[in-house]
């Protein structure tokens, strides 16, 4: 049984973490500011003895022993991120330095939940990890991709530096049950729309494309990235390489709702990246043999029907 500390516990991918640790017997200290996050999400695991929830904001410093610390806390989406830019990028960097400094004075092992907007609007497609990557340092979408940057950078330095076991993995579009229904993002988007028989919005003329990784394919490359040897520190890309445009998405989510919402195409946001495909060797390779096992219109199912039971 290992202690682990999860920041960002009560969001998306965190609850569902949170879940999964419990269920494989570890205690779990969920850290949160529920700015993105919510309560509702881990609700159902309040009763566990092992399961301890705790309002905080990583910006401060937090003390705790523990053996592991996964690393989530950031709003992800394009719409919450940019709500207040500045906290953002405090998030990711005060929070790196502050989850680093108590990784270093526990030894405990720290994995970076980072992004594949590290690649920004890539040149390189699929994008592999040796790619530095085209990102805007003074758009929109900076105070996201260069924060989280900057956090790889606090993490290869803590780990060259001051010895501290570090992980880093750069999560593609990842989607499924417990997405809040209002971060804009294209998956709960569409659903929701589709669902109410609102018009489904395209940004642009829909031939961007994104490939869309189920929360739980991302959880189990989390876990695998966590037992890797020590001297494993990534980062490695965890996505699912399928790739669809975006309008491919709308139509597939109007198929499986059965809906009758018709599409309309509202201008793109800038800095919006036009492709966007992980490559997943390395992922393959070095979290023994993972690959992503649920496809997009199976991982859609299930997150209809969990937007069923609260739209
Ligand atoms: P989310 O918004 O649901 O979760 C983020 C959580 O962090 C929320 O519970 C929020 O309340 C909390 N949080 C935000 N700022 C905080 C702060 N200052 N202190 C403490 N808690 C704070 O988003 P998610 O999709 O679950 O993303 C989780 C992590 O994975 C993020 O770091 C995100 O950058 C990363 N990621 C997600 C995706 C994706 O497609 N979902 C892709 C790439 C990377
Ligand atoms: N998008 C869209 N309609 C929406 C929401 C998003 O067409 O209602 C597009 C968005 O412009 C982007 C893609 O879908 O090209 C993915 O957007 P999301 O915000 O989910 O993630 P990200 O841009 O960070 O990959």
């Amino acid at each position: 049984m290992k202690k682990t500390l999860i920041t960002g516990g009560a969001g998306f991918i965190g609850s569902h973490l949170c879940e999964r640790l419990l269920n494989d017997g570890h205690e779990v200290i969920c850290l949160d500011n529920y700015f993105t996050g919510s309560r509702n999400n881990i609700v159902h695991l309040l009763a566990n003895p092992r399961f301890e929830l705790v309002r905080h904001d990583v910006i401060t410093p937090f003390m705790a022993e523990v053996d592991e610390i996964y690393n989530l806390a950031c709003p992800a989406s394009p719409v919450h991120y940019q709500f207040n830019a500045i906290k953002t990028i405090k998030t990711s960097v005060m929070g790196a330095i502050n989850m680093l400094g108590l990784a270093k004075r526990t030894r405990a092992t720290i994995l970076q939940a980072s992004t594949s907007e590290v690649y920004g609007d890539p040149h390189v497609h699929p994008q592999p990890e040796s790619y530095w990557g085209n990102v805007n340092p003074i758009g929109v979408r900076s105070c996201y991709d260069e924060g989280k940057r900057c956090a790889e950078t606090l993490f290869m330095d803590y780990h060259r530096q001051n010895h501290v076991k570090i992980k880093i993995i750069r999560i593609f579009n990842t989607y499924g049950p417990r997405m809040h229904p209002q971060d804009g993002r294209v998956v709960s988007n569409f659903i929701i729309q589709a669902l109410k028989g609102n018009d489904i919005t395209i940004y642009g003329d829909g031939s961007q494309t994104r490939s869309f990784q189920y929360v739980d394919d991302l959880v189990e490359a989390m876990l695998r990235m966590m037992a890797t040897p020590e001297s494993f520190t990534g980062p490695v890309n965890t996505g699912n390489p399928n790739e669809f445009t975006i309008l491919q998405l709308a139509q597939t989510v109007i198929k499986l709702t059965g809906s009758t919402s018709k599409i309309v195409y509202l201008p793109l946001p800038s800095d919006d990246p036009k492709q966007r495909q992980p490559d997943v060797r390395l992922a393959k390779e070095a979290l023994g043999g993972w690959e992503p096992k649920v496809q997009l219109e199976e991982g859609l199912k299930e997150t209809i029907n969990y937007f069923k039971k609260i739209v």
